[in-house]
């Protein structure tokens, strides 16, 4: 692509490092800016540089939030001894959308991946352990996508916490092996959450 400003190459460069923002969509974006106020560059900038340099995350869940505890951690009402593991703050998203859940979470920060150089220490593990481990939890719903990663990063966490007998489910599986939780449709996320499974059930189907 050969342009003719290097302001303009500098900002389309930055915009098509974004995942799924390649050149030519990176090139609509900055010139729909220019045409814009001024004023909506600086918000968003401005919006992008405070919340990356502001951004907190729950010390109890991991999950992203702007106080010490999060919401849902926070909140008296919710059951902390219930405590659903996922990957990120879309798949918490996407639970609270259905509306059928009232335990905690725990945001493992991505899954254990050997091919993307993800381990288990680049994951909150540790931490939901000593949850554990101190008696905090009474069940423990693995609720990661059924992929491969996926399936490995369940595995591994069960095999550490295995010792401490509290009593491990996984979501039941309306949603077809690959799919993001994300995407699942709320009524048939929200049904797997109410009709989970003890997770060695779902070994032994491997
Ligand atoms: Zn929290």
């Amino acid at each position: 692509m050969e342009f003719s400003s290097k302001l303009l190459e500098n900002a389309v460069n930055e915009m098509s490092q974004l995942p799924g923002i390649g050149k030519r969509t990176a090139l609509r974006l900055v010139l729909h800016l220019l045409k814009q106020p001024e004023q909506q560059s600086q918000k968003l900038a401005s919006a992008l540089l405070q919340m990356r340099e502001s951004i907190n995350f729950c010390s109890n869940c991991h999950n992203i939030s702007d106080t010490q505890l999060c919401k849902i951690c926070a909140n008296p009402r919710r059951d902390e001894k219930l405590v659903c593991v996922v990957e990120d703050i879309r798949d918490v998203m996407a639970i609270e959308n259905t509306s059928q859940y009232r335990g905690h979470y725990h945001v493992l920060g991505g899954k254990i991946s050997p091919m993307d150089g993800v381990g288990p220490g680049d994951l909150t593990i540790v931490s939901l352990v000593e949850k554990i481990k101190i008696g905090n939890i009474s069940e423990l719903i693995f609720a990661l996508s059924s992929t491969m990663e996926g399936d490995t990063t369940n595995f591994y966490i069960y095999k550490q916490i295995e010792p401490y007998n509290i009593t491990t489910t996984t979501i039941a599986r309306g949603i077809s092996v690959g799919d993001e939780l994300e995407y699942a449709d709320e009524v048939t996320l929200g049904r797997s959450i109410l009709h989970r499974i003890p997770f060695e059930s779902s070994l032994k189907s491997l």
